[in-house]
């Protein structure tokens, strides 16, 4: 999953880029909210962390101006603005979720993974197919009895796959959502980390499609009784 961070203090951007990476993210960070915009206009990114305090263009401008074009991907605002009414105004204005400078880093990749959840339509923890379920608290990966834990690109791999079963994602497609700008990607990338996972949880996870691209399967098995099969399986 890649996230645009959007933040002008250097110190608590590292901090927060670091901890992303370290949990599996690609980050692509801009400091100022006019290279905001630009880089929303490209839709590359599945979620925003989104300060308010930005040069030249006011994070709560940036979210209307996102929001009017139609562009709904999760925003988290970050924020030292602290005021109730400015965070009735970020949530009006379309932010996900809102969360007060200096925050604990865990909490915010804890609310990461519940937008990303809800914009995937799953209420429940776990990204599941039915067949393969990913733990993104844990990083681990269930198919049947094998419980495995994932490398952060492995992960990152197989969660933009569960976000979308039955859809064919493209190695374009995989490639944007497991490395950020400035990370050079080998050619032979994507196939390397899916013979990663395959390795790990059984060929059958991941499915080819000549020519197009690779899925996970959509199977029948309801989404939200997945922790109940969990249970019945060990
Ligand atoms: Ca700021």
């Amino acid at each position: 999953m890649r996230i645009l961070l959007v933040e002008d203090d250097r110190m608590i951007g590292e901090a927060v880029a670091v901890a992303l990476k370290d949990a599996a993210y690609a980050v692509d960070w801009v400091h100022d909210g006019a290279e905001a915009n630009r880089v929303l206009e490209q839709g590359e990114h599945q979620a925003v962390l989104l300060d308010l305090g930005l040069p030249r263009r006011d994070g709560l401008e940036v979210l209307r101006r996102m929001r009017q074009a139609g562009n709904n991907v999760p925003v988290i605002v970050i924020t030292a603005r602290d005021s109730v009414e400015d965070r009735i105004k970020g949530l009006d204005y379309g932010a996900d979720d809102y969360l007060v400078k200096p925050f604990d880093v865990n909490e915010l990749l804890a609310r990461l993974r519940a937008v990303a959840r809800r914009r995937g339509g799953q209420a429940a923890p776990l990204l599941s197919n039915g067949l393969v379920s990913l733990d993104p608290a844990t990083r681990e990966a269930r198919c049947g009895d094998v419980v495995e834990s994932l490398s952060a690109r492995e992960f990152a791999l197989l969660q933009a796959l569960l976000l979308r079963p039955g859809a064919i994602l493209t190695r374009a497609e995989l490639e944007e959502r497991i490395y950020g700008w400035n990370e050079e990607v080998e050619s032979n990338a994507v196939d390397f980390l899916i013979h990663g996972v395959r390795r790990k949880l059984g060929a059958e996870v991941i499915k080819n499609v000549r020519g197009a691209g690779w899925m996970v399967a959509k199977l029948v098995a309801n989404l939200a009784t997945e922790s109940d099969e969990g249970k019945r399986t060990e």
